[in-house]
């Protein structure tokens, strides 16, 4: 039986799921951390690909299953090398001490996951401040939060969590799923994405500095640029002139500034 808490939403789909395998490009020998792996649907065609796979998975009654049969499924082919299960919240993770001596972390490894939606933009984070090296993000994740992390400058999803993600990955959308290829079914659309790691993160200055500036411009999506800078410059002629100074019509909304110009606007309020 699913439960509701723990965002279990099993794939039944099978295109669906080798749509993820494929869009993380596993290949023999990947090493693959994947989080929630529920009754192993994904998990089973990450280890088809040839993936040696790390799972982190909370729900305690799970590892029955996936220990006892997910060997079966594969042809009864031994799996203990290349499929590890820790029962363990995966927000609370110690990747470098958890896959030691399972992975050789000298290597990159890649993430797959079917995620739980409540843990999507928190496990992103964890996961680029784990300073793990990765090679890509492969996230099946609400449409939604898709959409806002692939969107451009003019679009109704562009905002902090778009600017906070392109500035370090690459997004690329690979795949929509709809909700009938779960069960139980969602109420929502999802979507898979592909998240890069740049080999150059686009330099933003102090990143707490910068992400607080991205926030408070945003406050208020649809007032003007202006108007949410009203707390960091109170007088107006001042903020205009910030604004010019930048080529920004001050009457502009936040979601049609392109991220130069919020480094740029970052910089010159920090000058
Ligand atoms: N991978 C499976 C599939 O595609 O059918 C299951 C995906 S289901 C959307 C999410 C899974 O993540 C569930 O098995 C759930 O128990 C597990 N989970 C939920 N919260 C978690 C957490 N904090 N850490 C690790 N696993 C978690």
């Amino acid at each position: 039986r699913a439960k509701k808490n723990l965002g279990q939403n099993f794939l039944v789909d099978l295109n669906a799921v080798q749509g993820i395998a494929e869009a993380a490009g596993i290949q023999e020998g990947d090493q693959v951390i994947e989080i929630g792996p529920g009754i192993g649907s994904l998990t089973e065609q990450l280890l088809l690909y040839g993936g040696k796979v790390f799972a982190y998975e909370v729900d305690d009654s799970l590892p029955e299953i996936l220990e006892t049969e997910l060997p079966q499924r594969i042809d009864g082919e031994p799996l203990s090398s290349r499929f590890k299960l820790v029962l363990k919240d995966v927000l609370k993770a110690n990747f470098a001490e958890d896959l030691a001596g399972f992975f050789d972390l000298t290597k990159p490894v890649k993430v797959v996951a079917n995620l739980p939606y409540y843990i999507t933009t928190p496990i992103i984070f964890s996961l680029l401040e784990s300073g793990l090296n990765f090679t890509s993000l492969t996230l099946m994740m609400q449409k939604e939060v898709a959409d806002r992390l692939a969107a451009g400058p003019g679009n109704k999803d562009y905002g902090p969590l778009t600017i906070a993600v392109q500035t370090r990955m690459a997004v690329d959308l690979a795949l929509n799923v709809g909700h009938a290829s779960f069960m139980p079914q969602p109420k929502v659309d999802s979507a898979v994405v592909v998240l890069t790691p740049l080999k150059t993160p686009v330099d933003v200055g102090d990143p707490e500095k910068f992400n607080r500036l991205v926030k408070l411009c945003f406050a208020q999506r649809r007032k003007t640029l202006s108007n949410n800078l009203k707390t960091l410059v109170p007088d107006k002629a001042e903020r205009e002139s910030l604004l010019t100074n930048l080529k920004l019509d001050p009457r502009v909304r936040p979601e049609q500034l392109a991220i130069s110009d919020y480094i740029a606007l970052n910089q010159a309020l920090n000058a």
